[in-house]
């Protein structure tokens, strides 16, 4: 009895006093947080076992803040396939996007200062395609069903940044279309463009 009572007692939210649903309360060290709440966070901040409260009260106060910061934010340049990093170059601000939005994802708003390291990188892996072969071809049991192993790339890049919320921004630029330097002209067009992009980003943050 006492344990059905705890499971469906209701929770106040610590943050706007709002009633907590069922599956909608996040812990965090010192009480509860509701959905509503939990919705108006940086998109790269996790709540941390010590997250308080008052980080959190802090944060919707900056989150606000970065909504102002968002009408102002005129990027002219962009980077990344799926996932995207926004650059106003006039006003030296940035955001990233995970989804390619930064409009629908209230993206946070950055200062080129508070990028304090860059790392790139070019990560070379081994794609697998399977090629089938024509059936009354002799039988050969190497050459049926053949692999080819295809070396393709990936290029991210790692900011470190100075913020109260979030310190890394992982921007994997070719997500979903990791291109080979060995392929046909149009992967290597691809090729050369992710390398740009990535050149691009380490001279505007000095890197
Ligand atoms: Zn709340």
């Amino acid at each position: 009895m006492g344990f059905l009572k705890k499971l469906f007692e209701k929770k106040d939210c610590e943050i706007c006093g709002g009633e907590i649903g069922l599956l909608g309360n996040t812990k965090l060290a010192d009480g509860d947080m509701c959905k509503d709440c939990k919705a108006k966070l940086s998109p790269l901040f996790r709540v941390e076992k010590e997250t308080m409260v008052s980080d959190i009260v802090q944060q919707i106060a900056y989150r606000e803040e970065n909504k102002k910061a968002l009408e102002d934010f005129h990027p002219d340049e962009e980077f990344g396939n799926s996932e995207k990093l926004f650059v106003d170059t006039a006003a030296k601000k940035f955001a990233f996007a995970a989804n390619g939005d930064w409009q629908e994802t209230e993206s946070d708003i950055l200062d080129f200062s508070q990028v304090t390291r860059v790392e790139t990188d070019i990560e070379e892996y081994t794609d697998s395609t399977s090629e089938s072969h024509d059936e009354d071809e002799e039988y050969d049991s190497t050459a049926e069903n053949e692999t080819v192993d295809v070396p393709v790339s990936n290029f991210h890049v790692v900011l470190h940044v100075d913020s109260p919320y979030f310190d890394t921004i992982f921007i994997f630029l070719s997500d979903g279309d990791d291109p080979s330097d060995i392929g046909d002209d149009s992967q290597i067009a691809k090729y050369r463009k992710y390398e740009q992009q990535m050149n691009r980003i380490r001279e505007l943050f000095g890197a």
